[in-house]
């Protein structure tokens, strides 16, 4: 038995086969269901108890791979898939993503990643100009928006003055974190692992078109204050996950601005529209954030996982995250960054090399007529939707997502009805949508961000739908 690794020439071989396999894959994605048949516990109980004692080839490894696991995933890379948000592994990105693993650079400091942390610079600022955003941001990727926006929020705790929370900790402080009724409860999140609890989170009503009160917002502060509260952080959700719609950031900025609160932009999904120039009015405001989170890994194609989180004050998340024990200390400070030191993670993946491979494979163009695409998709969706009376929109469409309703039939059947309709629409295998709740109200959602989509899947969608309607 040999103690080393992998044979380098059984390697080339297996990773060749790898390669085959993932081009068929996505050369004929639609020869599987977007969602796969199978029930919970199914795979499981095909799969070994235990590991095996003795060591198996590769290939056999390969064939299990093929039989049990690809054919049996939720396929995110399918055309069909229309549900959520698209988060989409483009061909130039999972190549990226290829070399990385072979690498196995952990970008912590640059010392033991100098191109990767230099290359991490140099995306950060690509995205951030391709974004429109002024070189007053710096950043960085971390994993997912939850943990962009987990960060931001407690570099916010830590720039309130005369706290000194990361010393002292939380005892006696009532901080208040705000955002709208429809932001993401990844904030939530966020905010409870910070130590303010629910209830340190106020959520401000919105108008008719899901928008954050900006005026409300302003209320709840002074109100809060009176309480005995410490208002430090807003939220404005730029494409919120239910109905895409776009907080007044420019609005809600001034409030931050007049009554001192850190403003984090929660941009995860909204903020590649501003790939387009024409797109940016709707984010007008944004570029006075604190903080803003956007997600390669949704609307940017690069395989899953990659947020970028800008920030405007990188010496705060220093401040509220750096320890330097003695084991990491090097002689290396000053040019580069060593990213550890800007948030929880010690090591951290090497995902700039995909996001450098896809943004030069497609070019600012073509990232920009794939958004432009989605966004013309959507709207003549949404077209469909209105000409057509059995059919209800439930929200404006700013992006690429389209809510909607079947509404002919009595009030009180609706919500069941367009349950049924789901449920129908997804037994077909071929297109996934996935539901909210809009003003108490059942809603499906047909959501585009997959260059693989084209206009034939969402005639398809709207047939399927047509259908499910009309077979209930
Ligand atoms: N923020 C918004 C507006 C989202 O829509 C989502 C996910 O869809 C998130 C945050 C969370 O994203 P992630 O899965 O990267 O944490």
């Amino acid at each position: 038995m040999s103690l080393g690794d992998m044979d380098p020439e059984e390697f080339r071989r297996a990773a060749h086969r790898v390669a085959d396999q993932v081009a068929d894959y996505l050369a004929d994605l639609e020869r599987y269901r977007v969602l796969p048949d199978v029930r919970p516990g199914e795979i499981r109980a095909q799969l070994p108890s235990q590991a095996p004692a003795a060591g198996e080839p590769m290939e056999a490894i390969l064939e299990d791979y093929a039989r049990l696991i690809e054919p049996n995933i939720t396929h995110w890379q399918h055309p069909g898939f229309l549900a959520y948000f698209a988060s989409v592994a483009s061909a130039p990105g999972i190549l990226g993503e290829w070399l990385a693993a072979g690498l196995n650079s952990n970008v912590m400091l640059w010392r033991n990643a100098p191109a990767s942390t230099e290359l991490e610079e140099a995306m950060v600022g690509w995205l951030r100009a391709l974004l429109g955003l002024p070189p007053a941001f710096d950043g960085m990727f971390t994993d997912t928006a939850s943990i962009s926006s987990l960060l931001s929020i407690v570099a916010a705790r830590h720039a309130v003055p005369g706290l000194r929370i990361t010393e002292r900790g939380m005892e006696g402080v009532r901080l208040r974190l705000y955002g709208s009724a429809e932001m993401h409860s990844s904030i939530d999140k966020g905010a409870i692992v910070a130590g303010l609890g629910r209830a340190g989170i106020r959520r401000i009503p919105v108008d008719e078109a899901y928008c954050m009160r900006a005026d409300l917002l302003a209320e709840a502060i002074v109100e809060d204050r009176r309480a005995g509260w410490l208002p430090f952080c807003a939220v404005a959700t730029l494409g919120t996950t239910s109905s895409t719609s776009v907080d007044p950031v420019a609005a809600i900025a001034d409030v931050c601005a007049r009554e001192g609160l850190w403003l984090h932009a929660d941009a995860a999904y909204g903020g590649a529209a501003a790939l387009l120039p024409e797109m940016r009015p709707l984010f007008a405001g944004w570029e006075r954030a604190d903080s803003i989170v956007v997600n390669p890994h949704k609307w940017m194609w690069t395989p899953f996982d990659a947020s970028l989180l800008l920030f405007r004050r990188p010496e705060v998340y220093r401040e509220a995250f750096s320890l330097v024990p003695e084991y990491l200390r090097t002689a290396d400070v000053g040019a580069a960054h060593n990213y550890n030191e800007y948030g929880v993670q010690l090591g951290r993946r090497f995902r700039a090399l995909k996001v450098w491979f896809l943004l030069r494979w497609f070019g600012a163009d073509g990232m920009q007529a794939r958004i432009a695409e989605h966004l013309r998709l959507a709207r003549a969706f949404a077209a469909r939707v209105d000409a057509d009376p059995s059919w209800e929109r439930m929200a404006p469409v700013p992006l690429a997502t389209v809510c909607l309703r079947y509404r002919d039939a009595p009030d009180d059947r609706l919500d069941a009805l367009n349950e049924a309709i789901l449920a129908r629409v997804n037994a077909s295998g071929r297109i996934f949508l996935s539901h909210t709740r809009l003003r108490d109200r059942f809603t499906l959602r047909v959501s585009i961000g997959n260059p693989r989509t084209t206009e034939a899947h969402l005639d398809l969608c709207w047939r399927l739908l047509q259908e499910a309607a009309k077979g209930i």
